[in-house]
């Protein structure tokens, strides 16, 4: 047999007993590198960041990596989609480019001139 209590417990007595184990509410303070609110003495789970330095790599850490390493990835398919495309037509860019840049210097004098007059 299990030990057993010597005397019923009152209603009053558990009832005095349990009004302290309340779940009481967590008190936040804003993060000091990010804002986030975050509880006191810990580590900041948005930017993780403790006492002034980087303590944790985050979810949005993770993210914002992933990110640029699939742009990364982006950028170099483009890349050596142009580079396997292009090898015919080098020469043609270069022409329009010197002809455009003279354009774009001659339409901003001239809303300049309409602006002024
Ligand atoms: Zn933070």
């Amino acid at each position: 047999m299990a030990a057993q209590p010597k005397k019923k417990i009152s209603r009053v007595r558990g009832r005095t007993r349990r009004a302290h184990s309340a779940v009481k509410m967590v008190s936040l303070s804003a993060c000091k590198h990010c804002g986030h609110p975050k509880p006191a003495h810990l580590v900041c789970n948005e930017c993780g960041f403790y006492g002034g330095r980087k303590v944790l790599t985050t979810k949005t850490d993770k993210r914002i990596s992933k990110k640029l390493q699939s742009d990364k990835k982006a950028e170099l398919a483009k890349i050596k989609k142009e580079a396997t495309k292009k090898p015919a037509k080098p020469k043609a860019p270069s022409k329009p480019k010197a002809q455009k840049a003279k354009p774009k210097t001659d339409k901003p004098s001239s809303k300049s001139d309409s602006k002024n007059s």
